[in-house]
C-alpha cells in the first residue's frame, strides 16, 4: 500500500463553490454528486482557520499525552492520562466522568483501568457525536533513534510511542471540538470525547466495559469516530474478524536415543503444518471478499502461525538439554477472516484438516482450544458518519477519500456488537504502517488537516446534514 504523505497536500482547503447568493458552501464529490452540507460558508471558514491557528496547541497537547507512558501491558499511568483529558475538557464546559473497569483483566490498585468520558450538551436537542480514542500504547521495543516518550518534534513530525497510534488522533479530535465550541456556533445535540484503556489488549477494560454499561448505545450516542491511524484521507468503515486458537499435538516421552520407543508430538505437529500448506492455505486463497481491506495482501483470509513450542523448555545459561522425545507440541494460530465468512466455518476448516490427518496418521491425537475471537465489523459506506467524514475530507484535502477496512481489529467491534451502534468509523491522522514501529511519528500537517476534517464532519452530523 502506497503511503500518503501530507507534503503532497495543497496548502489550503475550503474548496468548492459558492451558491449564487454567496452565503453557502456546498461540498460536493467530483463536482457532480450530491451536496452533503449546507452550512454557512463563513462558519466553516471560521472553524477551519481557528484550527489552523492552533497548530502549536495541537502539537503541545500531543506531546503532553505522549509523555505519559501509558504502556499496555501492564497498563501504566492510565489515571494521569485520563485526568489530563478530563481536566482540559472540563474547562470547555464538558461534564467529565471517570469510569474504572473494576474486575476487568489487569485491573488492580497498581494498574487501575481508568477510562474518561466527557460530554457537552448543546443548547438545542439533536444527535450526539462521539470521538473515542484509546489511551494505551504498546511497549516501545528496540530500534528507536529518538527517546520514545519525549515527543521530539523534527522536520514537521512528532516522534514517540503513541504519536501515530493514537494520541495524535486524540489530540486532533480535542482541538477540533474545542474550535467548534470556541467559534460560538449554535451547536445542537451533544459532543462526547472518550479516552479509553486496553485497546491494545482487546479493549475489555475499555470500550467493551463501557459499552456493556450503555455508554456506546442509542439514545446516548448516535455517531462515533475513532481516530485510529488509518491515514488522513481514508475513511475506515470496519475491520476483519480474528480467531486465535491453540493446537496441541500429543506424544509419549522416551529416551532420545530410542525415539522409536516414544511418540514425537513435534513430528505430529510437522504433519499438521504440511496439511496446512497442502490444504488450508490454498483454500484460504480461493476466498473473495467485498471488504475494501488495506493493504491489498490483507484482502484475503490469512492465517499466521504465531508460535510453536515443542518438547522441553530450552535450558538457560549454557546448560545442555537432555535427550527426550517430545510428549507435547503447541501451536498458536492467528486466523483473520472476512465479513462473508462464518466463524463456525472458519473453525471447522481447521478442525477438518486435523480430523482428516487423524484418519491417516497412526497415533495422531490433538486438542484444539479457542483463545480469542472477534467477529468482523463493517459499516455501510453510505452511513451518515462515513459520508460526513468523506465529504469533509473532500473539502479540507481537496481529494477523493478512499473507503477502506483495517486488516486488524480495533474497538469498533465492541461498539457494533455490544453497543449495537452501526454508525461508527475510524478516521485519524496517523499513517497505518507506522503503528507499533520504532520511531513512530505523526505528521503535524496531517494532525491539523484531520482536526479540520473532524470539525466539519461534526458540524454536519450535529446539524443532521449528512
Ligand atoms: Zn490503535
Amino acid at each position: 500500500m502506497a503511503l500518503v504523505r501530507s507534503a503532497q497536500y495543497p496548502q489550503f482547503y475550503p474548496c468548492t463553490e459558492r451558491k449564487p447568493n454567496g452565503r453557502k458552501l456546498n461540498a460536493t464529490a467530483g463536482g457532480g454528486r450530491r451536496a452533503v452540507y449546507d452550512l454557512p460558508m463563513t462558519a466553516i471558514e471560521h472553524v477551519l482557520s481557528l484550527i489552523e491557528s492552533r497548530r502549536d496547541d495541537a502539537v503541545a497537547l500531543t506531546q503532553e499525552l505522549v509523555r505519559i507512558p501509558t504502556v499496555n501491558p501492564p497498563g501504566d499511568a492510565y489515571r494521569p492520562c485520563a485526568e489530563l483529558i478530563g481536566a482540559r475538557l472540563a474547562t470547555r464546559g464538558f461534564n467529565v466522568t471517570y469510569v474504572r473497569a473494576e474486575g476487568a483483566a489487569g485491573d488492580n490498585e497498581r494498574h487501575p483501568r481508568i477510562n474518561v468520558i466527557a460530554r457537552r450538551e448543546g443548547k438545542r436537542p439533536g444527535p450526539c457525536v462521539h470521538f473515542n480514542s484509546h489511551i494505551d500504547v504498546v511497549e516501545a521495543g528496540h530500534g528507536w533513534t529518538v527517546p520514545p516518550f519525549d515527543a521530539v518534534v523534527k522536520n514537521g513530525k512528532i516522534y514517540g510511542r503513541g504519536t501515530c497510534d493514537m494520541k495524535g488522533g486524540l489530540a486532533a479530535s480535542i482541538v477540533a471540538v474545542e474550535a467548534l465550541i470556541d467559534s460560538g456556533m449554535d451547536l445542537p445535540g451533544a459532543i462526547e470525547i472518550s479516552g479509553t484503556v486496553d485497546e491494545e489488549s482487546g479493549g475489555f477494560g475499555g470500550v467493551a466495559y463501557l459499552a456493556e454499561r450503555g455508554w456506546f448505545s442509542k439514545p446516548r450516542v448516535d455517531h462515533v469516530i475513532i481516530p485510529e491511524p488509518l491515514n488522513v484521507d481514508r475513511v475506515c468503515i470496519g475491520h476483519r474478524g480474528v480467531w486465535w486458537a491453540e493446537i496441541e499435538t500429543k506424544g509419549r516421552i522416551a529416551h532420545g536415543s530410542m525415539p522409536f520407543l516414544g511418540d514425537s508430538a513435534i513430528r505430529h505437529m510437522g504433519a499438521v503444518l504440511e496439511r496446512f500448506e497442502r490444504d488450508l492455505y490454498p483454500a484460504l486463497k480461493r476466498k473473495t471478499t467485498s471488504m475494501p481491506v488495506v493493504p491489498d495482501g490483507a484482502r484475503e483470509s490469512t492465517l499466521n502461525i504465531n508460535s510453536i513450542h515443542g518438547g522441553q523448555v530450552e535450558p538457560q545459561g549454557g546448560a545442555m538439554p537432555s535427550p527426550v522425545v517430545a510428549d507435547s507440541c503447541r501451536m498458536v494460530i492467528d486466523r483473520r477472516f472476512m465479513i462473508e465468512e462464518d466463524i463456525g466455518v472458519v473453525k471447522n476448516e481447521v478442525r477438518e484438516v486435523l480430523n482428516r490427518l487423524a484418519e491417516s496418521r497412526p497415533d495422531f491425537r490433538y486438542e484444539l482450544r479457542d483463545l480469542f475471537e472477534v467477529i468482523p465489523s463493517m459499516t455501510n459506506k453510505d452511513a451518515p458518519v462515513a459520508q460526513a467524514t468523506a465529504s469533509a475530507i473532500r473539502t479540507v484535502l481537496q481529494r477523493e477519500p478512499a473507503f477502506i477496512c483495517s486488516p486488524g481489529s480495533y474497538d469498533q467491534k465492541h461498539i457494533d456488537r455490544i453497543g449495537k451502534l452501526k454508525d461508527c468509523i475510524a478516521y485519524g491522522p496517523g499513517i497505518l504502517d507506522l503503528a507499533h514501529q520504532p520511531d513512530e511519528y505523526v505528521v503535524i500537517a496531517d494532525l491539523m488537516r484531520s482536526s479540520q476534517v473532524m470539525a466539519l464532519a461534526t458540524m454536519s452530523l450535529l446539524n443532521g446534514r449528512a
